[in-house]
């Protein structure tokens, strides 16, 4: 998280109808290795920040996709109807949270993921470089 407390972040989707401003300190930052992450996003892994979700306010119009945790809760999964950019999550479990994923950020290189979750499913090529909490599914 850096020396970015209280500073606030920008991004958006590839086509830039879907904007967003967050006016706090990511709670946490993450990366996510299951299966859902990797279909969501096209690619090997999702980062995420979770953000308070009245910290963040978002322009445009975001589809949302109910997909379904591995313990049967709902995640709603934002995305630009427009180009398909993957933009947000939220899970139940987290009401207040908003997550954001970070391949978005007009600076993706702001904050550093601290732990990764479902290693499990994690490709077998990848070797992340950093020291990261790593859960094989989700933390405790
Ligand atoms: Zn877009
Ligand atoms: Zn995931």
């Amino acid at each position: 998280m850096g020396s970015n407390t209280g500073a606030s972040f920008t991004g958006g989707c590839l086509c830039g109808r879907v904007r967003y401003t967050v006016s706090a300190a990511p709670a946490f930052t993450g990366i996510c290795h299951c299966r859902n992450c990797q279909r969501f996003t096209g690619s090997a892994f999702e980062t995420v920040l979770g953000f308070p979700k009245d910290a963040v306010q978002i322009e445009g119009e975001r589809k949302i996709y109910q997909d379904t945790s591995d313990t049967g809760r709902p995640v709603y999964r934002g995305f630009c109807p427009n180009c398909g950019s993957s933009v947000t999550s939220e899970v139940t479990v987290m009401p207040n949270m908003l997550m954001i994923l970070a391949g978005t950020l007009d600076d993706p290189a702001a904050v550093q993921p601290t732990m990764e979750l479902y290693c499990s499913s994690a490709q077998p090529w990848l070797n992340l470089a950093g020291e990261r909490k790593r859960f094989s599914h989700m933390p405790g």
